[in-house]
């Protein structure tokens, strides 16, 4: 009985279109305990010269008295110099403060996103390949790349505006109350109005910067799918139709972009409207006492000056709340992906993996993506140290034998062991350590022919790496290339043809050096020429090794020392082939249709 599981494809989406939604709090600790508390000290420095920087406005403003009193209205020549030079002194202390927190906050916050799209790249690395299969790699660039720069954006705002400008404010205030605690109260008598506005555009602002980055990461999307498919898109002349669809989503992104900063420019516009009312208040109220002589007019410089210079810092701490909003909608998209967990994991308690040369078996494996039964009790041994060929139909389930056996998926029931050692029981790095694995698909990558063979290995010397490259027949290419071993592959290996980047595949595993080696219909796109080559480098390879092959043509694999012969997800025959052609079922109804072609 094969137990039935739904799709795993719609659980695996990230981009639904309601991300859940995180309080701010959750959000801000999340970040705290992740990212940031590793740079307290460096925070606490960059907040000591930034408090330094904003106080000095605090003191310029109380500079005022004196300056007015003192050297203006009394006419004290000596007082000129000392209020000059404080007054020198407070800007030269401000602009080294602006200097050194600026540096310090760069690197914190640069820092910290660094982290954070190093842990991404890791995190998304590990997620499953049924999460990868429906979640585009544009969109999940988009997260890495745009989602992350919300974080330093949250820094540079949040931190700025807690250390230079709420210390600047404060101090503000505090000349300010210094001169008339009557006057300071009338000035503040707007600002409980000012709550509920900036509430209801706190909430306007992250649903639109939600939606911001949820069209960013579609856009991301088809722009990967577009250069990806550039020869279809050309040659079936559909470049008016993504232009258009590209457009489409370049509009949407706009119209929400504006609306966006509607919401993040309401709350400093308030200010500036309750500003105004502040100084109109305090004129008409504090005018009459410098006019009878109550207050002086250094005590009223002084008071203004102090207002007019909190009005930037308040300006700045009222778009904190939509800046924040704004990074929030991109950290809870990254969150909520660092908190995915795969579904195949190492187990709790794994055993060693098994040592020398070991054998495959299945035991009646089922396997199903929703309703489609794509195993069934499928059973089979491959002998250790022999080549054991798949042949079937395609759709016939011979990749999803590669997919359990390498822990890709597991199976709803039976299991798969090598060396007697069921595949769930083993570490997956273990497991994966025992594979090398040769496809058509040989990930090259835009480095060198070297780093592509080597991946970062740096303990092969010359005389292996040579033996290497002569046993996967890399050598016989080598002079046609204008820099040999150093010339660059082009993304994706483009430069190389396909037979190269297979023969590339084939010293990489065999630099490995696993016991067990899987090949995936290896030669089948080649000419014949390049299959000679590459089939002569493969046997090599699979020398001493496990060998499971999956093949569509059936003269590659006339040699196997078993063939496996599978249809509709079961096991049909099994033999050499000489056995199974006298058997005269399904193998030889196969050899017979493609000897015909
Ligand atoms: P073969 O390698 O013999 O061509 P596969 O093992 O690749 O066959 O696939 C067997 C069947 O499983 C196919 O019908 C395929 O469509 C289906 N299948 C494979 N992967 C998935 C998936 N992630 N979701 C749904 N169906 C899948």
């Amino acid at each position: 009985m094969i137990t039935k599981r739904p799709l795993r494809r719609l659980p695996d989406m990230v981009d639904p279109d309601t991300t859940p939604d995180h309080s701010s709090r959750t959000l801000l600790r999340w970040l705290w305990r992740a990212y940031l508390n590793r740079h307290l000290w460096m925070l606490l420095l960059a907040t000591f010269f930034m408090a330094l920087e904003g106080s000095m406005l605090g003191l310029l403003s109380w500079m005022m008295k004196p300056m007015f009193d003192q050297v203006f209205l009394a006419g004290d020549q000596s007082a000129l110099w000392w209020v000059g030079l404080v007054i020198l002194g407070i800007f030269l202390v401000r602009a080294g403060a602006s200097v050194v927190q600026k540096v310090i906050l760069t690197r914190i916050s640069q820092q910290s996103e660094a982290d954070m799209r190093g842990d991404l790249l890791s995190h998304l690395m590990r997620l499953d390949i049924s999460f990868h299969q429906v979640n585009a790699p544009g969109t999940l660039m988009q997260r890495v790349i745009g989602d992350v720069s919300a974080v330093s954006q949250v820094w540079n705002a949040i931190i700025t505006g807690a250390g230079r400008d709420l210390v600047a404010v404060i101090v503000l205030f505090g000349v300010a109350m210094s001169v008339d605690w009557r006057w300071t109260a009338v000035a503040l008598i707007g600002v409980p109005l000012l709550v509920l506005p900036s509430l209801v555009a706190q909430r306007f602002v992250r649903r639109h910067s939600r939606t911001a980055h949820q069209i960013a990461a579609r856009q991301s999307g088809r722009l990967d799918e577009v250069f990806h498919g550039i020869v279809p898109v050309k040659l079936n002349r559909l470049e008016k139709y993504q232009s258009r669809h590209y457009g489409k989503l370049n509009s949407e992104r706009v119209e929400i972009e504006v609306r966006t900063s509607l919401g993040k420019a309401a709350i400093p516009g308030l200010i500036d409207a309750m500003s105004g009312v502040s100084f109109l208040g305090v004129l008409i109220y504090g005018g009459g006492e410098i006019i009878s002589g109550e207050k002086t007019v250094g005590e009223f410089m002084a008071f203004f000056t102090a207002l007019g210079f909190a009005f930037e810092p308040l300006r700045r701490l009222g778009t904190i709340t939509g800046v924040w909003e704004a990074a929030a909608a991109g950290i809870e998209r990254v969150m909520e992906l660092l908190a995915r967990e795969p579904i195949y994991k190492s187990p709790e308690n794994p055993v060693a993996a098994p040592t020398g040369t070991p054998a495959i078996t299945f035991e009646a494996v089922d396997l199903s993506y929703g309703d489609a039964e794509v195993l069934r009790a499928t059973s089979f041994t491959a002998k250790a140290g022999k080549t054991t060929a798949l042949v079937g139909p395609s759709g016939a389930g011979k990749s999803t034998i590669f997919n359990v056996l390498t822990r890709l998926t597991d199976p709803h029931n039976g299991q798969a062991l090598i060396g007697g050692v069921p595949v769930t029981d083993i570490a997956l790095t273990d497991l994966r350590d025992l594979f090398s694995v040769v496809s058509q698909d040989a990930a090259l990558f835009d480095e060198t022919l070297r780093e592509n063979i080597l991946l970062g290995r740096t303990n092969i010397s010359d005389v292996d790496l040579k033996s290497v490259l002569d046993a996967a027949h890399v050598t016989d290419f080598l002079p046609h290339l204008p820099d040999g071993l150093d010339t660059l592959v082009g993304p994706r290996g483009s430069a190389l043809s396909g037979g190269q980047r297979q023969r590339v595949a084939i010293a990489r595993a065999l630099l490995r050096d696993t016991p067990i080696l899987l090949l995936d219909e290896a030669t089948s796109a080649l000419d014949a020429q390049s299959e000679a080559v590459v089939q002569a480098a493969l046997e090599r390879l699979s020398e001493g090794r496990t060998t499971l092959v999956i093949a569509h043509r059936l003269s590659t694999i006339r040699n196997a020392d078993q063939i496996i012969v599978m249809d509709a997800g079961q096991v049909v025959e099994s033999g050499t082939h000489t056995e199974l052609l006298a058997l005269d079922k399904v193998y030889a109804s196969l050899h017979n249709m493609q000897s015909s072609t």
